[in-house]
């Protein structure tokens, strides 16, 4: 199987108990350490939605590629057009989209012609067509249009040899529509990183098995899985390992020659992490932190043979709340693309009350919305709790206060961060 290619060399420093770690020296050192998918493939157009493109693509001819009329009317040559009064032009033919007018235009006569059509030569200008006087085979033109009008140039969208889509640049509808305008049908891009995940916990049973009393079903993979699909890695599924040290062991070694990246969920808080730590130094080299993040303290990084790996917190809100802020990100910086951060904050007025600590960051599940004077407005969902997954539905965004923030008071202006980059 084919291999990321590793950063250079992977020094982790091991922090017995770390102070907690500030979000932006977790992420620092998580993008010192992401190992990089070298490998690219081509794919039809049609396959390319969310691919990452890997080389710059030039177009190859002007994009439009011949000068045409942005108006149904009548071309003709703009030093004719009358300074004061009218002047009549007499009508010479008719020009289609998709077609050529092959004769040039003589001084003094105008060509119908069609929103797309090549302007005729010598044509520099078009008039609409609500603004002329048709007489018999005559036009009848007033003052007061300007040489030129309405009038595409030949590579206005795009010159022959300019750079169309860079690098690193992930496609979305209008990069389909920009690679389409030049007659690009293929594109080469980033090999999709293969991501295995799974759930650890004794506890956990998969929606569809009976539950008795004490068990939880297993919505972490769920959410993994969804988020996965939408940040455009290839997502493997490895279902529920039991806390066992063997078991855990097997699974991190299948995902390890699987994929690129394996990101797990539990079993990495105070309470549990020693047989994982113990398991994991075995198998790789993983740091454990305690970042100043909430919810979502414990997270453990690192690789597990050449594959990045993700130790998420158990809670399924720590979980979307690390993928949104670490692991998305690196996924992101995996697959070359040009810039991994999350969605970029707005700016909003809060409506409620937060209490928050000094000395960490903070994600509040919120909706924004507009007040009833139009101005945009966000309001928590209420309980914080790092279980209460059901909020996460509740919410369209994240309130973001960083380390240095304290409580907030009802109509402070506060980050806001949209779910819609939630990958
Ligand atoms: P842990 O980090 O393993 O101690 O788990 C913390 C909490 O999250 C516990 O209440 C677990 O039952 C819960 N939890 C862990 N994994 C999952 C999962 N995959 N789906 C739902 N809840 C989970
Ligand atoms: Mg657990």
């Amino acid at each position: 199987m084919a291999k990321p290619v590793p950063n250079a060399a992977v020094d982790f420093c091991y922090e017995g108990d770390p102070d907690l770690l500030p979000v932006d020296e977790a992420t620092r050192r998580i993008a010192a350490h992401m190992p990089v998918v070298g490998e690219v493939e081509t794919v039809p157009l049609t396959n390319a939605l969310q691919r990452i493109v890997a080389e710059d693509v030039i177009s190859p001819v002007d994009v439009p590629g011949h000068t045409n009329s942005a108006m149904d009317g009548y071309a003709l040559r703009g030093a004719d057009l009358p300074q004061s009064g009218e002047r009549r032009f007499k009508v010479v033919g008719a020009v289609l989209a998709g077609e050529g007018f092959d004769a040039a235009l003589e001084q003094g006569t105008a060509v119908r012609i069609m929103t797309g059509a090549p302007l005729p030569e010598g044509a520099d200008t078009v008039i609409m067509l609500e603004q002329v006087e048709v007489q018999g085979d005559e036009v009848v033109i007033g003052a007061g249009h300007r040489r030129g009008q309405n009038v595409r140039q030949a590579g206005e969208d795009l010159r022959r040899g300019d750079t169309a889509v860079k690098k690193g640049t992930r496609i979305m509808p209008a990069e389909l529509g920009v690679l389409a305008s030049f007659g690009k049908s293929q594109v080469t891009v980033v090999r999709r990183p293969r991501v295995a995940f799974f759930s650890t916990g004794n506890e956990l049973r998969s929606p569809g098995d009976s539950r008795e009393f004490g068990a939880v079903f297993d919505s972490n993979r769920y959410t993994l899985s969804g988020m996965l699909t939408r940040i455009g890695v290839e997502p493997i599924d490895l279902g529920i390992v039991s806390d066992n040290r063997e078991a855990l062991r097997r699974a991190l070694q299948k995902a390890a020659e699987r994929a690129d990246a394996i990101v797990t969920s539990g079993g990495v808080s105070a309470g549990d992490a020693d047989y994982v730590k113990e398991t994991l130094e075995a198998l790789g080299r993983v740091a454990f932190w305690k970042i100043a993040i909430r919810p979502g303290r414990p997270l453990a990084f690192g690789l597990v043979g050449d594959a990045a790996f993700f130790g998420l917190p158990g809670n399924p809100v720590a979980v979307m709340v690390t993928f949104y802020e670490f692991v998305g990100p690196a996924l992101r910086q995996m697959m070359g693309e040009r810039d991994p951060r999350p969605a970029p904050e707005l700016s909003a007025k809060c409506v409620s009350k937060l209490r928050k600590k000094k000395g960490r960051t903070e994600y509040y599940r919120a909706v924004l919305e507009r007040d009833d004077k139009g101005k945009l407005a966000v309001r928590s969902t209420g309980k914080t709790g790092s279980g209460l997954l059901h909020t996460m539905s509740d919410a369209n965004c994240f309130i973001v206060l960083d380390d240095d923030a304290e409580s907030v008071e009802p109509g402070t202006v506060v980050n806001v961060q949209p779910f819609f980059g939630l990958v």
